[in-house]
């Protein structure tokens, strides 16, 4: 089935969601109506089905991973976050990251694109909820399960993400922007790109505004293609975008806020989850080579087996990591204070950087537990393309950077005094 009419079936299906916590899907308009009861976790298994079965020939062609997109949308799980009230199902950012988690260990790239939107939807829900053209989207975006891509990178800025180049140009209600935006993942197959902008001509570059231009707001011109070492199903091109839209695309919150109260931290969270997926799968090849190997060896553990220890170590680690900023998150979520502090802001922005460099580390151990096995591109235990996907992580907005950053911050604060703070 093609992921236009994937998507139209979906739209038919009317979904209806029960209160349950097991968070179970009707499938049909009128619950009363006999109805299939799918829960989340079972329909993330069956998307995670299909991006596994097209891992490979997504990291092989460079493609959009079309197929596992589709599935996530026939499965609803574009819109899983958006409240009950604008047609989605309330979930928790915990439950999304687990989403990305499990995509993670089937196809990376997958699980990247579902953590970049998911990012944007969290964005939405937290400081749109004030603006109805926001609402509108949300529910829209729920019933059409539209695919929601960012762009925050631009020029040769890299990753500061808080300074922005172009403006938005405001002219009889309308606006418009043009944006060198050097890298957006899945920029063409996406329904609408939310972007960061300077506020006006005569804005400092970091007093920014986040806006959503829906496809038919915008023209991409493609500058630069996406031929990378891994996360190739991402398909992260370069493009002049130029748009043109409603001043009322623009979300009713500044974007400094948007970014410390949300966009940093779940975006560090949600990408985590998705590292931590791909790290998974890499152990669980590195075990599924031992255990053969010692079938092979009459009981006898082969010499790499103390990397697969290390391995199941490091996955260990960065689980808890993952778990426990996700509690931390939570705890801080409906807090501005709390979300803003010097603390908070530190740890979330630390979280990127360890769980990068543990689920690097991870996939390295696995790939020394195999061998020549695990270095080779092909064969069951290849662990190339978990290597290649994984040595985005710490690119993916630069832990230098974020080391840099954060140095001065770091004064301001002294460790704990208790292990229960
Ligand atoms: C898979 C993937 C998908 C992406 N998708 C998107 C997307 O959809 N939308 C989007 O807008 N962007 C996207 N990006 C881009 C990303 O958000 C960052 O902007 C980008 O990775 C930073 O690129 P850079 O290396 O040129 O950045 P820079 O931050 O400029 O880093 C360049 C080099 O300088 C070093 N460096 C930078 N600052 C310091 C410092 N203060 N001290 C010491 N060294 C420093 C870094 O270590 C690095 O070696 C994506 C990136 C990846 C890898």
């Amino acid at each position: 089935m093609s992921a236009s009419s994937n998507r139209r079936t979906v739209q038919r299906q009317g979904a209806a969601v029960a209160k349950d916590p097991a968070r179970p899907f009707l499938i049909g308009a009128d619950p009363s109506v006999t109805a299939a009861v799918e829960t989340l976790a079972s329909r993330v298994e069956k998307v995670t089905a299909i991006a596994a079965q097209h891992a490979a020939s997504v990291d092989n062609e460079s493609r959009f991973p079309a197929e596992a997109i589709a599935a996530a949308r026939a499965a609803r799980l574009l819109g899983i976050a958006v409240p009950r009230e604008f047609g989605g199902e309330g979930a928790s950012l915990s439950e999304v990251v687990d989403v990305c988690y499990g995509l993670g260990r089937a196809c990376a790239s997958t699980a990247m694109i579902y953590a970049m939107h998911q990012t944007k939807v969290a964005c939405l829900t937290r400081h749109g909820m004030g603006s109805a053209w926001h609402q509108r989207l949300l529910r829209r975006l729920c019933s059409e399960q539209m695919l929601l891509a960012s762009s925050t990178t631009e020029g040769e800025r890299g990753g500061d993400v808080r300074n922005s180049t172009a403006p938005i140009e405001r002219s009889n209600g309308r606006i418009a922007l043009e944006r060198h935006a050097t890298v957006i993942s899945y920029g063409e197959a996406a329904d609408g790109i939310v972007t960061t902008a300077r506020r006006c001509t005569d804005a400092a570059s970091s007093d920014q505004v986040l806006v959503v231009f829906l496809k038919q707001d915008y023209t991409l011109q493609r500058q630069v293609g996406w031929d990378a070492l891994g996360m190739r199903g991402t398909c992260s091109a370069g493009f002049k975008l130029i748009a043109a839209a409603a001043s009322e695309q623009i979300l009713p919150v500044s974007y400094d806020k948007i970014h410390t109260q949300t966009m940093m931290p779940v975006a560090h969270l949600a990408w985590s989850g998705a590292w931590a997926g791909i790290a998974a799968a890499a152990t669980d090849r590195a075990r599924s080579f031992v255990r053969k190997a010692r079938q092979r060896a009459d009981g006898a553990l082969p010499p790499g087996a103390p990397h697969l220890t290390r391995a199941t170590a490091s996955l260990q680690k960065l689980r808890g990591l993952v778990a426990s900023a996700l509690r931390r998150f939570g705890l801080a979520a409906d807090d501005p204070a709390a979300l803003e502090s010097v603390d908070f802001q530190i740890a979330m922005n630390l979280h990127k950087v360890s769980a990068s460099e543990l689920a690097v580390a991870t996939v390295m151990s696995a790939m020394q537990a195999c061998g020549i096995a695990g270095y080779r591109n092909d064969g069951e235990f290849s662990i190339g393309r978990h290597l290649r996907d994984i040595l985005s992580a710490p690119v993916m907005i630069s832990n230098d950077r974020i080391l840099a950053n954060v140095a001065a911050a770091s004064l301001l604060t002294g460790a704990p005094v208790s292990l229960r703070d």
